[in-house]
């Protein structure tokens, strides 16, 4: 499997990549929890996501997330938009 395949703009891509590399490297022969198959990630559209606030869904306070698609059977897994550098740490403006 290589690096997930992308469905963002060549400059998040290439965040994205230079992220993996440096935190992930042994992404590449990651095997999918759900089917066990290694047959790739499709990244992206980055999305955002509503925050749980004191036990509340908070739409004023969005996480950003870049979901990582298994090309096999569709199980997403999420990544931080933010904490991998593809966005501001705190897009909002919010706490
Ligand atoms: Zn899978």
């Amino acid at each position: 499997m290589s690096s997930p395949v992308p469905h963002v703009d060549p400059a998040t891509k290439q965040k994205l990549e230079e992220w993996m590399r440096l935190k992930l490297p042994n992404f590449s022969s990651y095997h999918c929890p759900l089917c066990g198959m290694a047959s790739g990630w499709i990244a992206g559209p980055l999305v955002a996501m509503p925050a749980n606030q004191g036990g509340a869904v908070n739409f004023g306070t969005l996480v950003p997330v870049l979901p990582l698609t298994c090309s096999n059977c569709a199980y997403v897994l999420s990544l931080n938009a933010a904490l991998v550098g593809l966005v501001p740490a705190n897009p909002t403006g919010t706490p």
